[in-house]
């Protein structure tokens, strides 16, 4: 059998940012843009896969965010992992490679749900999470007998404890400097995967299972060192989708930690509010700011979005919680979602009310129903979709795609823009820091 030359492979990280598509809540957003790009980070998918190549191939790692693709490089292969919002560019640039003879592959969670529109326009598929697959794509690539799709056998999934240290030297290059400056402001690392509150617009536990998986704390260890060679001072970035549902664990990975001298941020729920233990490790471990999905203030929302109605019984526990977190140190980053089924034109001042009152600041986005999610099978079967799929381009999380329950679609978006002038401008941003200067001079 003829074994096929692959010596070097580009692993290309499609434009991100792309805003709104609706042309005025673009020119919001970009009014207020200083304010809403909270973290600049890099794909951790594909320097995850390039730690599982062998050391014999050459990998080139492109960020399309802070770079051009150079389409006239000859690689022997190129990858590219995309969102849902990504996907059209990313068919794009798999277009123009494979229209000079370069075989493309594509992993990422769109793909992982349509596998079958994607190879309209790449080679190979990867559905899922990559460790065990990239591994065997690659050597059925070299023996020419790679498959034109590649799926975890359903209902397993990778044991994260054998997953490798990111090759985080791939960031490092010198054109990502601009000014002395790294574009990246955080560097991502990620501990666990899975989540069991199945939320309806979410993808994460049908992606990644309801069960908590996670590494090893020997293994988080020696990324967060790695992390800390090649980005001294730099703040990480926790990118997993919920850092501490168990706590215990939670709890043993932060005293380890706490030694190792970094500023951290991290994605979690607002029951971390309950367990002051952690708080205060969070704060001694150097963590700054958790990012909490509240989602909604209005209880119809919230029992909607969980089958197990979690998210609701959270609800009454929001102000005391933010006010526990903020009392050890620790920034509230909210995230909140408008166009719900039980959203009325009253959801934007009582949202943004609730910001003021509880002094927190966040992202406020509009309910995007993804490919694979529960929401968007919903919103078929009752007719409201706004345009037949595919719509991918405008899932940026900022566009309305379905025709809202209680209000108008123009309503929708006119509360939305309203509610991005409050929130983020000057005099709100600055009060926001006083509160926490504040709260600072009472702990430190
Ligand atoms: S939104 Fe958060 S809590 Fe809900 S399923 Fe996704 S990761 Fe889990």
């Amino acid at each position: 059998m003829s074994i096929r030359k692959l010596n070097h492979i580009c692993l290309i990280g499609t434009k991100r940012y792309t805003w709104a598509i609706n042309p005025k809540i673009k020119k919001s957003l970009d009014e207020n843009n200083k304010f809403i790009k909270a973290y600049n980070t890099s794909s951790l998918s594909l320097i995850t896969i390039a730690a599982l190549t062998p050391p014999d191939i050459d990998i080139s790692y492109i960020d399309e965010d802070f770079e051009e693709i150079d389409f006239d490089i000859q690689y022997d292969m190129v990858g590219i992992s995309a969102m849902t919002q990504q996907v059209i560019r990313s068919y794009e640039i798999a277009k123009e490679f494979r229209k000079r003879g370069t075989y493309v592959v594509m992993g990422g969670i769109h793909a992982s749900f349509l596998p079958n529109e994607a190879l309209e326009w790449v080679d190979t598929v990867i559905m899922g999470e990559g460790e065990d697959l990239w591994p065997q794509f690659l050597e059925d690539f070299k023996n020419n007998k790679e498959k034109k799709i590649y799926k975890q056998p359903e209902g397993t999934f990778v044991d994260l404890t054998k997953s490798p240290t990111p090759r985080y030297d791939l960031l490092t290059r010198k054109d990502y400097f601009k000014n002395n400056k790294i574009f990246y402001n955080m560097i991502p690392i990620q501990v666990s995967r899975g989540c069991p509150h199945n939320c309806e617009f979410c993808l994460v536990t049908k992606c990644y299972g309801s069960k908590f998986r996670k590494k090893t704390i020997e293994q988080i260890i020696r990324e967060i060192k790695k992390i800390k060679e090649y980005f001294p001072g730099k703040v990480i970035l926790f990118a997993d989708d919920n850092l501490f549902i168990d706590k215990k664990f939670s709890k043993k990975l932060l005293k380890t930690i706490k030694d190792l001298n970094i500023r951290w941020w991290a994605q979690t729920d607002i029951s971390i509010g309950e367990d002051e233990e952690l708080l205060s490790l969070i704060y001694e471990s150097g963590g700054l700011l958790l990012l909490i999905g509240f989602e909604s203030i209005d209880p119809e929302n919230l029992k909607l979005i969980n089958i197990n109605s979690w998210k609701y019984k959270q609800l009454s526990n929001y102000s005391k919680n933010i006010e526990r977190i903020q009392k050890h140190g620790i920034i509230v980053f909210g995230s909140f979602i408008f166009g719900l089924d039980n959203d009325d034109k009253n959801v934007f001042k009582n949202v943004v009310g609730f910001m003021d009152e509880n002094n927190i600041t966040g992202q406020l986005t509009i309910a995007t129903p993804l490919p694979g999610s529960r929401l968007l099978e919903r919103l078929k079967r009752e007719d409201r979709l706004l345009e037949n799929e595919p719509f991918w381009d405008k899932c940026t999380f900022f566009d309305v795609l379905y025709k809202p329950k209680k209000m108008t679609v123009e309503e929708l978006e006119d509360g939305f823009i309203g509610a991005y002038k409050q929130v983020f401008n000057e005099k709100v941003q600055a009060k926001r820091v006083q509160y926490l200067k504040e709260i600072y001079k009472k702990i430190i």
